[in-house]
């Protein structure tokens, strides 16, 4: 355990019955990041998030908050409020109310309370909606509700699971922005369930990715973007290429890989070297690929496709191609990159890129 840690997972299952929700898991959330954890539908994030609140016990293993296991603490005694996707505030009562409900329940005092109150309906723009049933609210207005609600007991963990799906994207853009800077001004620990990429690259210090029970990676967002671990973040991260083969050549710093797309110099950023003989996948973003009308100059990789389509994606916009081996091939360009190329569906394009663009993937 790090000093910063102020969770810690230590060799935490979780099963169903048979059904294995959360494989062995250990892992560490430090004091005072802003933690996301993502993944499919089913990975297991809201199990893993539900064990710290105390909603679901561990099968195996030892949950610590500041260092003293919780696995036995009743969720009342733990002091890890949830902000849950359906805001589960009570219907009938007012803004006030409902964010002063914590408050009540630990035998806070009305002048106290009002204090509290005031502060967190300050803090959050709602205080003109105090008195007001929450039922007649807008949902961001309810979000706002919800996060004021979890924060009057001033917490030093704030769970959060899917907060922001039912919004839609203009007051999901802006929701993301009070939250981070929510965390950063509180400088509360913030553990943020999430199946969206662009909500927790946007938002997180680090993020964790789930899949299948298990955790594939932890990292901060550019660590897991450029260097994905295994073939399952490259894959779920979407803008990767990816090509498997086995090591042809090894000429000093770099090695060939021969794949069913042809042989590709590529520069490893890994520890480990490379020999002849050995298996290797390797992948490319698609913000990393050079689109052109002409072969490569010698030393850069290089293969000819096809236009399959193209994506607007805001600034940018995402090629699809088809290359030799039927591998697929993403590009994802300014439109400026694109202006003098040929894009119908079926033009043949040069794709290229450099050796050191290229990732092996450690984990495959
Ligand atoms: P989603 O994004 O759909 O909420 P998730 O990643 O949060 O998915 P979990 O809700 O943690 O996934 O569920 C992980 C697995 O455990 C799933 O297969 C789910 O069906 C199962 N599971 C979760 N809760 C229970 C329960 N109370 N009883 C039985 N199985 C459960």
């Amino acid at each position: 355990m790090t000093d910063k840690a102020l969770v810690v997972f230590d060799g935490v299952v979780k099963r169903f019955g048979s059904l294995v929700a959360v494989e062995k898991t250990d892992f560490e959330i430090r004091k005072g990041e802003f933690l996301a954890i993502m993944g499919s539908s089913g990975c297991g994030k809201t199990t893993t998030l539900r064990m710290l609140a105390g909603l679901e016990a561990p099968s195996e293993g030892e949950i610590r908050l500041a260092g003293k296991r919780i696995n036995d603490l009743p969720t009342w005694r733990r002091d890890t409020p949830m902000v849950w996707q359906s805001l589960a505030l009570f219907p009938f009562l007012t803004v006030r109310e409902n964010v002063e409900f914590s408050l009540r329940m630990r035998g806070v005092d009305k002048a106290g309370r009002r204090k509290r109150v005031d502060k967190w309906l300050e803090r959050m723009q709602i205080t003109e909606f105090a008195d007001r049933n929450v039922a007649h609210l807008s949902g961001g207005q309810r979000q706002r509700v919800a996060l004021a609600r979890s924060l009057v007991t001033e917490p030093e963990i704030l769970l959060l699971d899917e907060p922001l799906s039912a919004l839609d994207a203009h007051l999901k853009v802006r929701m993301q922005t009070v939250l981070s800077n929510l965390q950063r001004e509180l400088g509360i620990t913030f553990v943020y369930v999430t199946h969206s990429q662009s909500e927790a690259f946007s938002m997180a210090d680090r993020v964790v990715i789930m899949s299948r029970g298990r955790i594939e990676q932890i990292g901060n967002p550019q660590e897991i973007y450029r260097a994905p671990r295994t073939r399952f973040v490259a894959e779920f991260l979407g803008s990767s290429n990816i090509f498997a083969g086995s090591v042809s050549g090894v000429n000093g710093r770099t090695v060939k890989i021969a794949t069913p797309a042809g042989e590709f110099i590529v520069a490893p950023d890994m520890v480990k070297p490379l020999a002849k003989g050995e298996r290797a996948t390797f992948v490319v973003s698609g913000d990393r690929v050079h689109l052109g009308c002409e072969p490569p100059a010698d030393g850069y990789n290089g293969i000819e496709a096809s236009v399959v389509g193209e994506e607007f994606v805001g600034a940018t916009a995402v090629i699809h191609l088809e290359g030799t081996g039927r591998i697929e091939i993403k590009a994802q360009k300014s439109h400026d990159e694109l202006e003098h190329l040929n894009l119908s569906p079926g033009a043949k394009i040069w794709v290229s890129w450099r050796p050191e663009a290229a990732h092996i993937l450690p984990c495959e």
